[in-house]
């Protein structure tokens, strides 16, 4: 067995593959339901949650996610950053509408005396 670190071939095979991930996931993030999976899987990662504090061990898993999914940003920015703006405009538009659905759910409650 040989080290894939000193090889030349596989140093090149590993370079083609990050080439044509790179170039797959600008594909992806070019379709909508590409950047709403992506939007999803990030949302787990814990990449946008405010904060991860937990009185535990735990907060070292979830740190971990984090990373992680910083980790898929940087490439996600990195493969199309028009493509990250147009994820973050799409959250920023997805929140506005959540807010005037609650409100209205508040107004139908308030409505029926409660
Ligand atoms: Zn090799």
């Amino acid at each position: 067995m040989h080290d894939p670190r000193e090889c030349p071939g596989c140093e090149k095979r590993a370079k083609e593959r990050m080439e044509r991930y790179f170039t797959s996931l600008k594909a992806v993030l070019a379709t909508q339901a590409g950047r709403e999976v992506l939007d999803v899987i990030l949302d787990r990662s814990g990449v946008h949650a405010p904060s991860l504090w937990e009185p535990s061990s735990r907060i070292n898993y979830l740190t971990a996610r984090r990373d992680f999914g910083q980790e898929i940003v940087n490439d996600i920015a990195h493969a199309s950053f028009s493509a990250w703006v147009t994820m973050q405009q799409d959250r920023f538009n997805a929140a506005e509408i959540e807010v005037k659905a609650h409100e209205a759910d508040e107004k139908q409650y308030q409505r029926r005396g409660k």
